[in-house]
């Protein structure tokens, strides 16, 4: 009896030791990760607005490209756009993707490149501590990157422009980085890597948008604009299974049955995760890009993480309590 009732004592202490730290890291996770966005869980959902096999929000490059390869896999795929205007970013660039390591179009204007030369680029002209392993892949795909893009309709033009920058003519190919400058251009010949989509002026982006978004709509990808994803939702295995969103106005549920891709683009727009994040660019007073990088995606994908890490922090925490009363 005396043991029971000491038992029942710890199991107190214990029940508020967890709850104390628990609390403390969700509240940890929330003040040290802006905006993060914890998800819902499934169990309080009693109705499903829309179901789709692959959700993507977000119809920029990323979700674009992502929409395609999840629908020529076979899935149903919904796209959802915050704005009123599907591109994102992407539709406003210059569209340029530095491509190499022996593209279709390297080879057709007569420039030989290599793989092993395009990382050796990369990894010594970015910033210090590179991803190597990252820039690998990049340039082992770019040749297939490019051949997809072709594959998908964005049109190039077999024309070279030896301008420095990006030019206000339809060439396709020119440097885009500092390959030609030493110490690059000793180390490997410099070879051309930028690739614009042919277009005049600098609307490249407009054009592989453009492009995309046919190859998708052809192979049937469907699309919702004025959609913006607010919170995911999760059923207690932490499987992501929908997600809560802003409807013209009205908070609807969409259930996704294969997966959930975020592809919402940055947070410039969003004060205080530049702040936070990127404080160098805070009183930067054009910030560029489009209305929608609010980082919601990045806030969403946040949600995921750091809370459940939190919780096994404050559970540990609370057995080590439990060891020491002991
Ligand atoms: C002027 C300019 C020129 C650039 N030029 C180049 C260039 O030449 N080459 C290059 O490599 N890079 C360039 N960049 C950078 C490049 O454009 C971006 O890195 C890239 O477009 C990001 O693509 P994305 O698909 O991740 O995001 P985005 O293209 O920004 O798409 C994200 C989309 O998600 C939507 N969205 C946001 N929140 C939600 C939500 N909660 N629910 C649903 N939808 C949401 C947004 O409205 C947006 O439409 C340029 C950028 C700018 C601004």
């Amino acid at each position: 009896m005396a043991k029971n009732t000491l038992d029942n004592t710890f199991s107190r202490r214990t029940l508020l030791a967890t709850l104390a730290t628990s609390a403390a890291g969700v509240a940890i996770a929330d003040t040290s990760l802006a905006g993060t966005r914890v998800p819902t869980s499934a169990a309080q959902i009693n109705r499903w607005d829309i179901t789709t096999d692959v959700l993507i929000a977000g119809s920029g490059a990323g979700g674009i490209s992502a929409a395609i390869e999840a629908r020529r896999a076979g899935a149903e795929v919904l796209v959802v756009e915050k704005l009123n205007k599907l591109g994102g970013s992407s539709a406003m660039s210059g569209g340029v993707v530095y491509a190499g390591g022996g593209t279709a179009l390297q080879k057709a204007l007569g420039y030989e490149d290599t793989v092993e030369a395009m990382y050796h680029y990369i990894a010594g002209a970015g910033r210090k501590h590179p991803h190597l392993d990252k820039i690998e892949l990049y340039c082992e795909e770019s040749v297939a990157h490019f051949d997809w893009l072709v594959e998908n309709g964005v049109p190039y033009n077999k024309l070279f422009n030896g301008a420095k920058g990006l030019g206000f003519n339809e060439a396709s190919l020119y440097y885009s980085g500092s390959e030609q400058a030493w110490p690059w251009r000793d180390q490997y010949p410099p070879v051309p890597r930028g690739h614009v989509p042919w277009e005049k002026g600098h609307q490249g982006g407009r054009k592989l948008m453009e492009s995309l978004l046919m190859s998708a709509h052809k192979l049937g990808v469907k699309s919702l604009k004025r959609v913006a994803g607010e919170r995911l939702i999760v059923e207690s295995d932490g499987r992501v299974v929908g997600m809560i969103a802003d409807v013209n106005g009205e908070r609807k549920t969409i259930r996704a049955k294969r997966g959930i891709v975020l592809a919402c683009g940055g947070f410039i727009h969003n004060r205080d995760m530049v702040k936070l994040y990127a404080p160098e660019l805070y009183d930067c007073s054009a910030p560029w890009a489009n209305a929608g990088d609010l980082g919601m995606g990045i806030q969403m994908g946040m949600g995921l993480v750091r809370p459940r890490y939190e919780w096994i922090k404050a559970l540990l925490f609370a057995l080590f309590i439990r060891l020491k009363i002991r």
